[in-house]
């Protein structure tokens, strides 16, 4: 029997695994974003447990009962969106509220994006002395995005920036989160 999970998919390739908020409490509920394209399946899937069910005001969605096991952890996202869209989603959700560069004005050129952003993190981090922190971690994975978009490899660019919007959450302020 197919699990949960593949009769999501239907076969799709996932985009981006990303961790919108972390809990390790096992998700009940799972919030649907809007088709990709008129009339085709969800964008994205988010798992959530019943204490975070209204939460992540930043994926708008229905929530509906997870109709099965999935074993997901609450705050996994599925993200099925084109490579572009998705890195357009980093940047609404934190890279543009974390470093103040918007993809708007270098024109979604996002070697640029992640370049300009990564010299942002960089600065913040000196001035900080450089310490061990999320700042460092963000740091560090920022600095391989920016080496796979400068490779031309945009898709690959998305590992690195999944773990820093997981590491952000420790640096920016995330009101209406309810506590665990
Ligand atoms: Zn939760």
């Amino acid at each position: 029997m197919p699990s949960v999970l593949q009769q999501l998919s239907a076969g799709r390739q996932i985009t981006s695994m990303r961790i919108a908020l972390e809990c390790s409490t096992t998700a009940t509920s799972i919030r649907q974003g809007p088709a990709v394209q008129a009339g085709t399946d969800p964008a994205w899937f988010a798992y959530l447990c019943p204490a975070h069910t209204e939460d992540l005001p930043g994926w708008p969605g229905a929530a509906g009962a997870i109709g099965g096991d999935s074993r997901l952890g609450c705050g996994v996202v599925l993200d099925y969106r084109p490579t572009e869209q998705v890195l357009q989603s980093h940047a609404d959700l934190w890279l543009t509220p974390l470093t103040g560069v918007d993809p708007q004005t270098l024109k979604h050129f996002w070697y640029d994006v992640l370049d300009q952003s990564n010299r942002v993190v960089l600065a913040r981090l000196e001035e900080d002395g450089g310490e061990d922190g999320p700042l460092q971690s963000l740091s560090m994975m920022l600095g391989m995005a920016v080496q796979n978009a400068s490779e031309g490899n945009l898709f690959q660019s998305l590992v690195p920036l999944a773990y820093c919007e997981t590491v952000s959450q420790e640096l920016l302020p995330r009101p209406g989160l309810a506590p665990q």
